[in-house]
């Protein structure tokens, strides 16, 4: 058996393949592990879940992306338990892997507080799958509508709910509002795609509530121009086949929608729930476990949690926002400490995160953005938008076929990948079972 350092990283997303990486030339043995042979670009979800890129676009095979990379191994496996005082981890299949040191880093869920059926009517956007079965669902909605003949079935067709304001929220309402009003316009004879309505709900009283007020207002605008609405201050209580259901200051409401897609909270992986119970671990609200500055757990030197599971904060006690960029340096400040640990060199400075800022886009070639407390809006900030996220997409070979793909987009305000994929003719008989025949249309 060979004496180098084993590094083991849990979770093949932002965290975990920023940590591989930057151990690419340490004397250590790296295995990576991840459920998914894929690294997934989650911030261009919702791309695919509106028709404008098709998965293989946004994700990447993670043996491909680590391939030149010696020191590294990628193996398909889910954690599912760890012993650490043992220092192993234990898979699905009931392997073990032994680790001299560990990253965990196996991301967040979408969370439902405690309303897990409302997941069949109002489904998340954090999988592959999940955007698939979104882009299904929207353009579903238009062809029903179609062939509808009385008017409240249609407008239930034409109406879209998306439950929450947050950046995932606003990207899809103003991709959504960009089919209705441009990529479908002259596609239907009963309907007018453009008469759909869209609405943004959300508790926090504006959109995107962690940006500064008035980018908050100018997303807002935007998405009104575009014929979305942001309705905040209201809580969702039910979602169930028909629509949904909100409590605002004047009481409760109900929206006919067909369409209800859920953008509203994320919880830990269970595999960290796991993690945090077998050491102990304390964890905030959301489960996130509470680490040491060095993004280790407490009493556990070896084992670095990062990402969206790491409850972190910045040096005046404030938490660190689950975002793609608090991932990557925290994989990379992971390894590099493991690396001075190995090469016996003093201990890293604590982990301090290098906020850059926030961006949210709003339909095509419009955005908002805080870079480094600059606020800017519309096409500047689509811009930098488009700028930073080919310069983060992790494959060539994707950069440049998303670029064409936008390109081209942006100049026929088309969407490549319209597909309704599944089982759509079944779906419109339980939709609603008051279908008019195709041949009366
Ligand atoms: C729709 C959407 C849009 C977003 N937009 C933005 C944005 O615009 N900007 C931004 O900064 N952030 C954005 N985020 C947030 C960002 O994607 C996350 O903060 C980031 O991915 C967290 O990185 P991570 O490494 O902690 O987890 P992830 O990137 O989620 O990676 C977790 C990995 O672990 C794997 N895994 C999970 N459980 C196990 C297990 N038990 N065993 C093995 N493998 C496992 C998963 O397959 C996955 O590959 C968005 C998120 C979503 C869902």
């Amino acid at each position: 058996m060979s004496n180098t350092h084993r590094v083991v990283i849990l979770g093949g997303g932002f965290g975990g393949l920023y940590a591989a990486r930057a151990l690419k030339r340490a004397p250590v043995e790296v295995t990576l592990i991840d459920r998914r042979n894929f690294h997934l670009f989650q911030p261009l979800l919702y791309q695919v879940a509106t028709g404008s890129l098709s998965p293989g676009e946004i994700a990447a095979p993670l043996r491909s992306v680590l391939s030149r990379q010696k020191n590294t191994r990628v193996l398909l496996g889910e954690a599912v338990d760890i012993d650490p005082s043992a220092k192993r981890v234990l898979l699905k299949d009931s392997s073990a892997v032994e680790y001299d040191s560990l990253i965990v880093a196996t991301g967040s869920q979408s969370a439902y507080f405690g309303h897990d059926a409302w997941r069949e009517w109002g489904p998340s956007l954090k999988s592959v799958e999940e955007a698939t079965t979104i882009r299904h669902k929207i353009l579903f909605a238009f062809e029903m509508a179609e062939r509808m003949q009385d008017p409240q079935e249609r407008i239930a067709w034409l109406t879209f709910v998306i439950v929450g304001a947050g950046a995932t929220g606003v990207e899809l309402a103003g991709a959504l509002a960009e089919i209705a009003n441009h990529t479908l316009k002259n596609d239907f004879r009963s309907v007018r795609p453009q008469d759909a309505r869209i609405f943004v709900l959300d508790r926090a009283d504006r959109a995107l509530s962690t940006y500064p007020e008035d980018l908050s207002h100018k997303a807002e605008r935007s998405l009104l121009k575009l014929g979305a609405r942001v309705r905040g201050g209201v809580t969702v209580t039910a979602v169930d086949q028909e629509g949904v259901t909100f409590q605002t200051h004047n009481g409760s409401e109900r929206l006919s929608a067909r369409t209800v897609i859920w953008a509203a909270g994320v919880t830990v992986s269970d595999f960290c729930r796991q993690v945090a119970k077998r050491a102990q671990a304390e964890t905030d609200k959301a489960g996130r476990i509470k680490v040491n500055p060095d993004l280790t757990i407490p009493n556990y030197p070896d084992i670095f949690v990062i990402g969206d599971l790491a409850a972190a904060t910045k040096p005046d006690g404030t938490p660190l926002p689950g975002v793609a960029q608090v991932a990557m340096q925290g994989g990379s400040y992971a390894a590099k400490t493991i690396i001075r640990r190995v090469e016996g060199e003093p201990q890293n400075k604590p982990f301090r995160y290098f906020d850059k800022g926030d961006l949210a886009v709003i339909g095509r070639a419009r955005a908002v953005a805080n870079i480094f407390g600059v606020h800017i809006s519309g096409f500047l900030a689509w811009l930098v938008w488009l700028f930073i996220h080919l310069m983060y997409i992790v494959e060539f070979q994707s950069r440049v076929l998303v670029f064409i793909q936008w390109g081209f987009e942006y100049i026929t305000f088309g969407r490549g990948a319209r597909l309704i994929t599944g089982t759509a003719a079944s779906d419109s008989v339980a939709g609603t079972g008051k279908l008019t025949s195709t041949a009366s249309v």
